[in-house]
């Protein structure tokens, strides 16, 4: 009997039926990134999306799938993460702020406000954040089965890592 984890991958890499469930199994945490289209069955799983699949600034959301009896977590990264790539993302953010004109922010606003509330979220090695985020879920839930998966943008292949 395969688990969750295990059906999403074959879900997702495969196309395997069914297409639809009764009821969710599983609770799949990724990134905001537009590239990501996972191939996920209709009433299979719950879904957060955070930038940079950061478990830590949506807890109150785990905590509340959990909580209704999901026992299955796929913590999902994937390549070319723009919160992978601080100097680039950190520039086109405070380009993009001030180009909009929606927020009267100056630099110093722009920059205090990124080192507050996206460098927390930010890393270097995608495999590391990833373990390191699903260590850190498993040991809030010992009961659930946590896994770590990378989502490629270019061949939109799904790869367990752990
Ligand atoms: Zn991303």
């Amino acid at each position: 009997m395969p688990t969750p984890n295990q059906k999403l991958l074959e879900h997702h890499n495969k196309s395997i039926p069914p297409q639809s469930y009764d009821s969710p199994e599983l609770l799949v945490i990724t990134c905001i990134d537009y590239r990501i289209d996972l191939q996920v069955p209709k009433k299979f799983a719950f879904i957060v999306r955070t930038a940079g699949a950061d478990p830590r600034i949506v807890e109150s959301n785990i905590a509340f799938v959990i909580s209704s009896g999901i026992k299955s977590v796929a913590l999902i990264g994937h390549t070319k993460c723009a919160m992978s790539n601080e100097p680039q993302t950190r520039a086109s953010f405070s380009e993009g702020y001030h180009s909009t004109d929606l927020q009267d922010k100056d630099s110093g606003d722009i920059n205090e406000y990124f080192n507050d509330k996206i460098l927390p979220s930010m890393f270097q090695d995608l495999n590391k954040n990833l373990t390191d985020n699903r260590d850190y879920l498993q040991s809030m839930y010992p009961e659930v089965d946590v896994r770590a998966m990378i989502y490629d943008v270019d061949s939109h292949d799904l790869s367990l890592i752990g």
